[in-house]
């Protein structure tokens, strides 16, 4: 865990947003069968209930998707787990890009582990939210206002891409950004059945392996 997380306060929470309700979402999430004790750490450290509108606060450990504003979600906190784990499984990647930072709780999760995190979001109100909670807790995330599914070539390649977003099929120009022996998470297919997809990048090309079923907001051309 990296020690530069700062947590005010009001981060620590109380009652419904208090430690004992992030307790009991990691127990949750081991019943479900995430596993990585590194993951499971950031997600009972992290204040998820500050990424979120107060309204929802009582909320936000809850193992469910919750809006953000603007027909977005924050992503359910399995999924948050498995991805986290599916990207870190042949160690923490040194460099990580994410395809939409929503929120900034994916994001949150990867630079707690002690990854070098660059985001990308089309959304700019969204964006200029996750940056300042980012900057609350002392998390340094480079974030870019850009449709993401270009990626972010200033800064490529990446030991490891995460797309919080559907799309029908995977951008190849994201996979070009992606290190040999790098490691891609991302959802994949139509609105009603998208596939988790793992893929890495080989020497012999790409191997792919399907995840699970999962639910996410599309990936959408152009800004906002
Ligand atoms: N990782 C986020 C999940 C947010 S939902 C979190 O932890 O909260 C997915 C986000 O992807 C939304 O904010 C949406 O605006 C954004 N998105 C969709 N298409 C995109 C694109 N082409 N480029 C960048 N961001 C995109």
């Amino acid at each position: 865990m990296t020690p530069k997380l700062r947590l005010q306060p009001e981060a620590r929470g109380i009652g419904m947003t208090g430690q004992r309700a992030r307790d009991r979402l990691v127990l949750r999430l081991r019943e479900q069968g995430i596993q990585d004790e590194r993951v499971l750490s950031a997600i009972g450290t992290l204040p998820r209930h500050q990424f979120i509108d107060e309204a929802l606060a009582s909320r936000a450990y809850e193992d469910t998707a919750l809006p953000i504003g603007l027909g977005q979600t924050i992503s359910q906190p399995w999924v948050v787990a498995r991805m986290t784990e599916a990207l870190i499984e042949q160690g923490i990647p040194k460099r990580v890009l994410e395809i939409g930072t929503g929120s900034g709780y994916q994001a949150a999760v990867l630079a707690t582990l002690g990854m070098e995190v660059y985001t990308v979001e089309r959304i700019d109100e969204l964006l200029r939210s996750a940056r300042r909670r980012l900057r609350q807790l002392g998390l340094d995330v480079r974030s870019r206002h850009d449709d993401g599914r270009l990626g972010w070539s200033e800064h490529a390649p990446f030991d490891a891409i995460i797309v919080t977003a559907g799309g029908a099929a995977l951008e190849p120009s994201l996979l070009d950004q992606l290190v040999e022996g790098g490691t891609l998470v991302a959802p994949v297919g139509g609105a009603t059945s998208q596939r988790l997809l793992r893929m890495c990048r080989t020497p012999e090309g790409i191997q792919q392996q399907d995840l699970g079923a999962v639910v996410f907001v599309p990936l959408l051309s152009g800004v906002q």
